[in-house]
């Protein structure tokens, strides 16, 4: 495990976390991750922590609100937010990371049709 660090794009988010230096990724083909091309990165709760600007963050939901969307109210990047496929998990946005591991596999998850799909992950 190595400690990383990110954030938004104003800089007033900031977050740590810990992962191994190679990573598997997601990308999501639904409406709201294909608009922003969201790299997702997975990570424990127990393993992230965010070191400056809680107070920014500006919560969004839709659909079955189990997904909670964080955007920074400055820049409005999502640079981590509460993902519905993993309840146990963050998810970072890979682009979002200062010097992020590297990518050993990437995930197409179809949550344009997510019943379905989290079934078989
Ligand atoms: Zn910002």
């Amino acid at each position: 495990m190595k400690d990383y660090t990110g954030g938004c794009h104003c800089g007033a988010i900031r977050f740590s976390f810990q992962s191994d230096d190679t990573a598997e990724i997601w990308k999501c083909n639904c409406l709201i991750c294909s608009m922003s091309d969201y790299d997702h990165l997975f990570i424990k709760h127990s393993l992230f922590k965010i070191i400056t600007g809680e107070k920014y963050l500006k919560e969004y939901v839709f659909g079955t609100k189990s997904a909670k969307h964080f955007f920074c109210k400055i820049c409005g990047i999502k640079s981590f937010y509460q993902p519905r496929s993993h309840p146990d998990a963050y998810s970072i946005n890979l682009k979002c990371v200062d010097s992020p591991p590297e990518v050993c596999k990437i995930v197409n998850f179809d949550g344009k049709n997510f019943e379905e799909s989290i079934k078989r992950i």
